[in-house]
């Protein structure tokens, strides 16, 4: 392997170094900590794991964290009744709904109820507002994922302005505020998705490649400039022995996992990457953690918003 590994969890721990003490200066300030609202429904083992995660996060930089937890059968009216009782509260200052809700919820729910959350306590960004200021590069709450590379390419000096970029995914949540963050920090920016002819040359045209696509392994080194940034964002569990047989020789450290567990989580980027990238954000430990931090950093910027620092 030549790339240099991104390390998310190091730069995560450091950002939330820095969001404690001054979660910490809040809450001597204004008598109660920088608080967020969680709204999960149903019993989705994913969005578990992820929810957990960012109540302990919370909870280990001095924030209160609240779970409200609905079960697969509530109705939209349900979760709504929530997050406007979250709205309303006093000690939270950030509300967000776990993405995705359950199925039979119908496939306009999810916009209804991301609409509903009030723009000023929308840490997740997903409210058409705080897109809108997205779009024309206001202050605004954005996105924890795409936030995330961005701290993470500039922490690990990663130039982006004059790079040539290019986001494979245009997803609400990932590849377009993806593009929006680099295009303003002027990088010139291709967004790719499942139409797009020719990806791997047009890929491999990036100095800053960003996979945000959900297809395990599908960027192999063809997609991949020598020397370049890849930034994989994809996370799928994956439990196909055959396959992780191929990735990874009897004695990795990931294919212990994989027998130990029976199931390992992988990104869009294919191990042989390594060898061909400058710079690698691996999966795990790459984008998730800072996807966390990004989130508890938007949590004290509806705080201090309110209230003051
Ligand atoms: P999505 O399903 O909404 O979007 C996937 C995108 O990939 C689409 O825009 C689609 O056009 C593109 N795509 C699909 N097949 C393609 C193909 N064959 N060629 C080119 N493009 C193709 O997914 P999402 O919500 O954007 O998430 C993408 C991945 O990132 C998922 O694996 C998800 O789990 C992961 N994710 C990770 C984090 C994190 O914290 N690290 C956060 C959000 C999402």
């Amino acid at each position: 392997m030549t790339a240099r590994l991104l390390d998310g969890n190091a730069l995560a721990a450091q950002i939330r170094a820095e969001i404690q003490p001054r979660a910490a200066a809040f809450t001597a300030r204004h008598g109660r900590p920088p608080g967020l609202g969680i709204v999960l429904v149903g019993d989705n083992p994913a969005s578990a794991i992820y929810v957990r995660n960012k109540l302990k996060a919370a909870s280990e930089v001095g924030m209160r964290a609240d779970l409200e937890r609905l079960p697969v059968s509530a109705s939209i009216e349900d979760v709504l009744a929530v997050v406007a009782r979250l709205n309303r509260s006093a000690v939270h200052d950030g509300v967000l709904v776990q993405d995705p809700l359950p199925e039979a919820m119908g496939p306009g729910a999810a916009r209804r109820v991301f609409d509903a959350i009030d723009p000023a306590k929308d840490v997740d960004g997903f409210h058409p507002v705080n897109v809108g200021k997205l779009v024309q590069k206001r202050p605004t709450l954005v996105p924890g994922t795409p936030l995330g590379v961005i701290e993470m390419l500039e922490r690990s000096s990663i130039p982006i302005a004059g790079a040539r970029a290019v986001v494979i995914g245009r997803s609400d949540i990932v590849g377009k505020p993806m593009a929006m963050l680099l295009l303003h920090r002027d990088a010139t920016v291709t967004v790719c998705h499942s139409k797009t002819r020719e990806l791997p040359a047009v890929a491999a045209t990036a100095d800053i490649l960003v996979a945000a696509i959900g297809r395990p392994g599908f960027v192999t080194p063809d997609f991949v400039k020598p020397g370049a940034t890849v930034v994989d964002v994809g996370i799928t569990s994956v439990t196909d022995a055959a396959l992780v047989a191929r990735w990874f020789p009897a004695g990795h450290p990931r294919r212990e996992v994989f027998e130990r567990r029976g199931a390992i989580t992988v990104g869009d980027v294919h191990p042989d990457v390594a060898n061909v990238a400058g710079a690698l954000s691996p999966v795990p430990g790459g984008v998730g953690p800072l996807t966390v931090a990004m989130l508890l950093s938007n949590v004290l910027r509806t705080a201090e918003a309110v209230l003051g620092p």
